[in-house]
């Protein structure tokens, strides 16, 4: 295991944390800046002691807290003290009744959880926030990511506000919006002319020259446990209740599997009644190598070269994809994958819906669960929760053709009568 040794190791952390165990061969390591089982080669994960969260975890602790993720602060590996804890406020954002679009596809209790409202619009503050609260921890002061583009506008954002410098790694072909995002913190951004697998194994190697904590290289296992917020929260939202369905966007399937574990872990303690849920997760057929693997029965997961318009779940080779379908199978959901043309009319549905605009993921995760339900693989009569994780600002290409003004006119009545942007026969939009 790779351990850095110049940095501290003293750390303060959450009383629960026992250590890292593999997941695989579960062997036992202690608290550090490794993320690979030196035996098997397997992921590492956080050990919890369950008895330590049943002593100080309540609903009332909880609701106690701060009003974003740090309520659950016990329940994490990292940021136990507000002082050190790097946060922009990441964390509970709105879960959405949408009745709209509810009615539009026949669903009796359908939600949103729109991670777009996060501080830098996407749901990997939660994963980030966490991670940089460990790396200050540790005594890192260089943070670096690879990045399919909200990891680097949020890894980069807390660095700034943290006071470390952060090198973020991103394919060169990432959309405009997310680089400018991205290099306004003025930490370093360096594109990379390759995929963002190309980008991954390059950071993987420059891991092992200097020593940076990489959110999600050596300090994965302490990044990882933040998306089990999202669960978390929206279980408490609901007034403390699971929801029957949930459907995931999956990049490298870590979310999708924390949900699980954020679920479960609010049933063992006696937070929620342990109800039965399925957990769905979704990706675009232009980088569908977990839901491929799902549909073919298969117990690994074959790398594709990723070509879609979501590029922020374009990772061709998904370290966690096994786990992911691992989590389908044990609670009844399922992967699905949709044409970027699906993934247009998604986000434009819960735009028209909702008044949602998400960016390609909350598109793939709609148009999904469109596909879900069609083949009758979603209940539709069953509470179900919907993740947005990120904004649509940050992916406007996607969407530029099919949004555009209905009428361009010269500044006269005269004109405005001409076009007929009055008529109600010609008025643009959804007719419900
Ligand atoms: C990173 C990301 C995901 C999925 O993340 P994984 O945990 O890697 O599966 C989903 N949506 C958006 C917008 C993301 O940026
Ligand atoms: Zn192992």
């Amino acid at each position: 295991m790779r351990v850095v040794s110049e940095l501290s190791s003293s750390t303060r952390s959450s009383g629960a944390v026992l250590g890292l165990r593999c997941r695989e061969c579960h062997r036992d390591y202690p608290v550090a800046a490794a993320h690979v089982c030196e035996f098997c080669f397997g992921p590492l994960e956080i050990a919890y002691d369950h008895s330590v969260w049943a002593r100080t975890v309540s609903r009332a602790s909880i609701e106690a807290g701060p009003q974003t993720m740090w309520r659950y602060a016990e329940l994490l590996p990292a940021g136990a003290d507000p002082d050190t804890r790097v946060d922009l406020g990441a964390g509970m954002t709105r879960l959405v009744r949408a009745h709209n679009l509810g009615r539009a596809l026949g669903m009796a209790e359908l939600w949103v959880k729109d991670d777009s409202a996060n501080p830098t619009h996407s749901f990997k503050d939660r994963v980030v926030s966490v991670a940089l609260s460990k790396a200050v921890e540790f005594g890192f002061t260089t943070v670096s990511c690879a990045s399919t583009g909200n990891l680097a506008n949020s890894v980069a954002a807390h660095a700034s506000r943290a006071g470390l410098r952060a090198v973020v790694f991103i394919p060169a072909d990432l959309e405009a919006g997310k680089v400018v995002a991205t290099g306004i913190y003025g930490q370093t951004l360096v594109a990379v002319t390759g995929s963002y697998d190309d980008v991954n194994r390059l950071c993987a190697e420059v891991a092992g020259e200097l020593p940076w904590a990489f959110v999600n290289v050596n300090v994965r296992p302490y990044y990882a446990e933040g998306s089990k917020t999202v669960g978390y929260e929206i279980a408490e939202q609901l007034g403390w209740r699971l929801p029957a369905q949930v459907i995931a966007p999956v990049a490298s399937g870590s979310l999708m599997t924390k949900v699980d574990k954020g679920f479960r872990e609010l049933a063992a303690l006696g937070l929620v009644a342990d109800t039965p849920y399925a957990i769905f997760g979704a990706q675009a057929s232009g980088c569908s190598p977990v839901a491929t693997a799902w549909k073919n029965g298969w117990d690994v997961v074959r790398p594709v070269k990723p070509s879609t318009i979501a590029k922020s779940l374009a990772i061709g080779n998904p370290a966690d994809g096994p786990y992911a379908i691992d989590v389908a199978k044990r609670t009844g959901g399922a992967l699905e994958d949709v044409s970027d043309e699906e993934i247009v009319a998604g986000i434009r549905l819960l735009a028209e819906t909702e008044g949602i605009f998400a960016e390609t993921a909350g598109g793939v995760v709609v148009a999904s669960m469109q596909r879900l339900l069609a083949t009758g693989q979603l209940a539709a009569g069953a509470p179900t929760v919907l993740l947005n994780t990120g904004d649509g600002l940050k992916t406007l290409d996607a969407v530029a053709a099919v949004s555009q003004p209905s009428y361009t006119i010269a500044p006269s009545l005269d004109a405005f009568r001409a076009s007929g942007a009055a008529d109600p026969v010609t008025l643009k939009g959804v007719q419900r």
